[in-house]
């Protein structure tokens, strides 16, 4: 994965964000990063760190929350946890089986001088 980007479109949507909304100084983005989407949060953190300096989010700390994998299954409609990329029913043992979480990278919140502050989900 492409790291480097994926930290440099969180810059540019924090900080359209800080200005739309005219938010103080941002101490911590959240992040939620599902387990397929492949992406490497010390490798995200790393690019992060080193794009951060002379914009509006050179104080901001990435906190990234790792969204498991979970999945449905078409046949009996179990809802389960997807251990190991295991795509089997373990009601059932249908294959049949849709995932319904587990790619997400989307920025989940801002930490601003005042306590958490939500603002839309937002695909990145
Ligand atoms: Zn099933």
């Amino acid at each position: 994965m492409h790291e480097l980007s994926i930290a440099s479109s969180i810059i540019e949507t924090v900080t359209r964000e800080i200005q739309e909304k005219k938010l103080d100084a941002v101490q911590a983005v959240g992040l939620r990063i599902g387990e397929l989407s492949g992406i490497l949060p010390d490798a995200l953190e790393f690019g992060f760190d080193a794009l951060k300096s002379d914009t509006p989010l050179a104080q901001a700390e990435l906190v990234i929350e790792i969204v498991p994998v979970t999945a449905v299954c078409s046949e009996c409609k179990h809802e389960f946890k997807v251990e190991e990329f295991v795509f089997i029913c373990p009601q059932c043992q249908s294959s049949a089986v849709e995932t319904y979480s587990g790619q997400e990278l989307e920025i989940a919140w801002l930490e601003t001088e005042s306590p958490h502050r939500k603002i839309d989900e937002t695909e990145i």
